[in-house]
């Protein structure tokens, strides 16, 4: 058994939508959705202010049903720079209190803090003291969920935003984590949550305690492994970015909001995933050769394929290329997916991998990425991408 840790978990509120109310007060109190223009982005919300959620609008919900829901609400295409050089700088200030800081999303991080609990006085005083520090310095709130597993820690955010701080222990589990029904289970989602309800499992301590073998029997080994989790007693450590087994390679998934089986729509979030880790390829100056395409199911089932390319590359096109092959290959038709991701690894350096045919291709996304910096994500791309639109200038 591995000796107890203790994890903080940090999200940002509202993330992008906090950011644009912090950048222009008059947003303040009002509900704003970042993500696009109902009307000229055919794309979803990605981040709604807790204003616009109280008239049911959700990340991932496609603009048109959003300003149904809310007709005033404030439609902003967004300023993902920002937002990067906002999430660099809470990262900033986690890695003052732990040298054991892994970020898991561009609003979201796991702290290892096992070992700076005595020096800071104590779990509370840590999430207190970094709440503080993002409002002093960022002007924006978040929430911090402290226990001993990751995936606890994460329960626990969850069970207090925005704003909040939640802690337990070992001691906890049962009082605070076990009521709570299964479908608080980070990544369990509505079908999982149907399935544990048919044979009589609502809440996660029916599921902890649920006899191995049904588990075993209904969901292979996924069963007993999430038995595990919500015991706390598997825990995936924190992983600082210098320690990571794979570093060379750049990835990107997206889980989505809902469950989804739609091959279209799959195939546009594959190309918009393409166009995200292409765009990262190119700013790092790298090119790579591997493809690994991650599919996971409604049920979590989780399986990876990979290929290399015959030449090293930083084109979007090559990499969407292979990556909707391998998903023809290995994806089952009908079966709705959680999420997808692409990741290109076997990166070098492009100095290292020059030729013309290289040099001239990076010329256009380069520019192209440019105008992205400058505007926003949506404005530009190919057509049959989510939420981009074909513009020749930053329109309105
Ligand atoms: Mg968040």
């Amino acid at each position: 058994m591995p000796p107890p840790l203790t994890i903080l978990h940090l999200d940002m509120d509202a993330f992008f939508a906090q950011v644009e109310q912090m950048r222009d007060p008059s947003l303040k109190g009002k509900p704003v959705c970042v993500g696009g223009i109902p009307g000229e982005d055919r794309s979803v919300v990605a981040s709604a202010s807790y204003e616009a959620r109280k008239f049911g609008i959700r990340a991932a919900m496609p603009l048109r049903q959003a300003q149904k829901a809310c007709p005033h609400a404030v439609f902003l295409r967004g300023h993902y720079k920002l937002y990067q050089e906002v999430s660099k700088r809470v990262v900033k200030i986690l890695e003052d209190y732990s040298d054991r800081v892994q970020p898991s999303s561009i609003d979201e991080s796991y702290v290892d803090i096992t070992g700076v609990l005595k020096y800071w006085g104590g779990a509370e005083a840590i999430g207190r003291g970094i709440k503080k520090r993002v409002v002093d310095e960022l002007r924006l709130t978040c929430s911090i969920g402290i226990a001993p597993t990751r995936t606890l820690a994460k329960i626990c955010t969850d069970l207090n935003k925005p704003d909040g701080l939640t802690i337990i222990g070992p001691d906890d589990l049962e009082r605070v984590i076990f009521p709570l029904p299964v479908e608080k289970i980070p990544g369990v989602g509505a079908k999982m949550k149907k399935s544990l309800n048919t044979i009589g499992i609502f809440t996660i301590g029916q599921l902890a305690g649920a006899p191995q073998e049904q588990m075993f029997k209904r969901f292979g080994v996924y069963g007993p492994q999430l038995q595990e989790i919500v015991r706390g007693q598997t825990n995936r450590e924190v992983h600082t970015e210098d320690e990571r087994p794979d570093e060379k390679s750049i990835g990107n998934s997206r889980t989505f909001g809902q469950d989804t089986a739609d091959r279209e729509l799959l195939r546009t979030y594959l190309l918009a995933i393409v166009q995200m880790v292409g765009r990262r390829v190119r700013e790092a100056d790298m090119a790579g050769r591997t493809v690994t395409l991650t599919i996971r199911y409604g049920d979590f089932h989780t399986l990876t394929a990979r290929r290399s390319l015959p030449r090293l590359t930083s084109d979007e096109n090559e990499i969407f290329r292979l990556a909707w092959k391998l998903f023809e290959e290995r994806a089952m038709p009908g079966v709705p997916l959680r999420l997808l991701g692409v990741s290109l690894s076997g990166l070098v350096p492009k100095k290292t991998a020059q030729t013309d045919l290289f040099e001239k291709e990076n010329k256009v996304f380069k520019a192209m990425d440019a105008i992205k910096d400058k505007f926003g994500e949506g404005v530009i791309g190919r057509s049959s991408t989510l939420g981009v639109k074909i513009k020749k200038g930053p329109g309105k």
